[in-house]
């Protein structure tokens, strides 16, 4: 589980341009705006990153207007990510340390857009446990894990602002996912109707294996369509090898997607040198979409060309969301 909210050291501060009353921090790998004066370089504070929904309690109170939601703002023209509160948010007692998580003990959740209606249908049941579900970390808190695996040859996609789907056919029984449940067969089910039009029962069970794949429903109704695309339409991220439990590497995703005549994401770049640079990284995520080229692009995703596992964040695959985007779509 990711830590949306964490015990960080302001690493910096620094003026804005034309701006008395606010400054600069840096936290990790993020930039934000806070209160002149109301932290100290080097000092302690709870950091919350953007997406975190806040309970509705005093301190948090601010945050009412917005849902309780933190998202991306602009202020005085600084990109504003995150928000930093001072460590008496916490609970009396608590075991102040770097790095700590406080994300459930100060009761905050991950927002999570509601499930466009053409997707949602009525669960057969929870999403299966002998599948992953999707997500990725975000690069600003990666520091550590970029420094250690700089200069890995890597690849590039585009992130898509849509929503998670999941196909799966394990002992001959095929399935349709959303992002947490599993769907009963519905004609109306705009999943459902996806995995009619492409086949992809009978292509998975081709196959001959126990397998799932992962993909971006992207069009009309679903997420307000940044991409402003006719219909709904899917594109695949991830295969998982059900009994090995292992996804599969660059080459074997891009051979079994193309083969099964499906589509996957947009590749930014197919081969890329890791470089332990969050601003760079970033800075290659403010792009326009390839899908679109008149539309910001969400952002990227970089994984290893080879599949990798770390020891502290799992999986090694992580996005990187353009701060475009997010001001234009009001996250
Ligand atoms: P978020 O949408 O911020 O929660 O980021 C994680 C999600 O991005 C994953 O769960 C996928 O549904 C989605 N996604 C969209 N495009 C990609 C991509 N190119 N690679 C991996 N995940 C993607
Ligand atoms: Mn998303």
């Amino acid at each position: 589980m990711r830590k949306l909210a964490s015990i960080q050291r302001i690493k910096a501060l620094d003026p804005i341009a034309g701006a008395d009353a606010i400054e600069r921090a840096t936290v990790l790998g993020w930039q934000l705006v806070v209160k002149k004066g109301e932290f100290k370089v080097g000092e302690l504070c709870v950091y919350c990153e953007v997406d975190c929904l806040m309970p509705d309690e005093p301190n948090f109170e601010f945050l009412k207007p917005r849902g309780m939601r933190i998202k991306t703002v602009r202020l005085r023209g600084q990109i504003s990510q995150g928000i930093c509160f001072p460590l008496s948010i916490l609970p009396v007692g608590f075991d102040v340390q770097e790095d700590v998580d406080c994300t459930t003990v100060l009761g905050i959740t991950k927002y999570e857009p509601p499930i466009p209606a053409c997707l949602n249908g009525v669960a057969k049941g929870a999403f299966p446990s002998f599948i992953p579900k999707t997500d990725e970390t975000r690069v600003q808190v990666l520091q550590n894990l970029l420094d250690q695996y700089k200069g890995e040859a890597c690849y590039v996609t585009e992130k898509l602002d849509g929503s998670s789907v999941t196909f799966y056919v394990n002992n001959r029984e095929f399935g349709v996912c959303t992002r947490n449940l599993e769907l009963v067969e519905d004609p109306e089910n705009t999943i459902w109707k996806i995995a009619r039009e492409l086949d992809i029962s009978d292509k998975l069970r081709a196959i001959g294996m126990n397998i799932a794949i992962q993909g971006e429903v992207i069009g009309e109704g679903v997420q307000g369509n940044p991409l402003k695309l006719r219909g709904q339409t899917v594109r695949f991220f991830n295969v998982f090898d059900i009994d090995r439990r292992e996804h599969s590497s660059f080459d074997k995703l891009k051979d079994l997607i193309r083969g099964l005549s499906l589509e996957m994401v947009p590749i930014v770049a197919p081969d890329y040198k890791l470089e332990n640079d969050i601003n760079a990284i970033v800075m290659m995520a403010t792009r326009k979409s390839l899908v679109c080229p008149d539309a910001w692009a969400e952002g990227i995703v970089i994984r290893p060309l080879i599949e990798c596992r770390d020891p502290v964040i799992g999986r090694v695959s992580f996005k990187a969301i353009n701060p475009e985007f997010l001001l234009k779509s009001g996250q």
